[in-house]
């Protein structure tokens, strides 16, 4: 999933100060799960506003909803209606940032904002506790690895590791860290594909990265 995580209440409160009307929308998505952006949250960002508002006795009209997804237009179609009907002054999403541009590309005219800061994808190790897994490459080669993301999991994101630097399993970069070829390593060990650490990786295909700019994936069976 996509994890993400609110901005700091002080930036949000920065961010909507000019505005006297706001729609708080959520996303039913990946951001509920990582307790980000879930209906729950926008109730209690919805609160955090009013009350910061009432201190400085100011007004301040916050509406909540949340949406099944952000990044599908067939969801913000929801938005029509109670932008038509509210005259809102902005719409602050708790999406991921897929969503306030999905919003923004919908309804051109609303100023829309993002209550949450998007970090990485990834899974939650523990209650609480999120790590990044994949970088979205494009060509996922992990099975090269034990099933571990050299690009991803290692700092320096070596196809050749490691780095000489791991110690005790940890990684030089971070120590609360694992270090990822000391994963891979003993992971080949549990596959009994140990000979694969002596095969050299000799390049990756980046043509499907980023650095190409926006990527885009067509399915032409799915098109109408
Ligand atoms: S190899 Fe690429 S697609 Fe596969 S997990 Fe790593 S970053 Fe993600
Ligand atoms: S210590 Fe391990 S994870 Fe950290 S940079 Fe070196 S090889 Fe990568």
């Amino acid at each position: 999933m996509i994890v993400a995580e609110r901005k700091p209440m002080e930036e949000l409160l920065q961010m909507t100060d000019p505005f006297g009307k706001i729609l708080l929308v959520g996303c039913k998505g990946c951001v509920t799960v990582c307790n980000a952006g879930g209906q729950k949250e926008v109730g209690i960002l919805a609160s955090g506003l009013r009350i910061a508002r009432k201190k400085e006795k100011r007004e301040i009209q916050i509406d909540e909803m949340t949406l099944e997804r952000q990044c599908d237009p067939e969801y913000i179609a929801q938005l029509e209606e109670p932008i038509k009907s509210n005259n809102y002054d902005a719409i602050l999403s708790m999406a991921c940032s897929v969503g306030p541009q999905f919003i923004a590309r919908a309804y051109g005219d609303q100023i829309v904002m993002p209550a949450l800061n998007t970090c990485f994808m990834g899974g939650a190790l523990e209650h609480g506790v999120w790590a990044e897994f994949c970088q979205g490459c494009g060509t996922c080669i992990i099975h090269n690895f034990g099933g571990i993301c050299p690009i991803a999991r290692c700092a320096k994101s070596l196809m050749n590791g490691p780095c000489g630097g791991s110690a005790g399993g940890k990684c030089e970069i971070n120590p609360e860290t694992d270090c990822a070829w000391h994963l891979i390593y003993e992971r080949l060990v549990q596959l009994g594909q140990l000979d694969k650490m002596r095969s050299v990786f000799m390049y990756k295909d980046w043509t499907t990265s980023r650095d190409g700019g926006p990527r885009k994936i067509v399915r032409e069976d799915l098109k109408q």
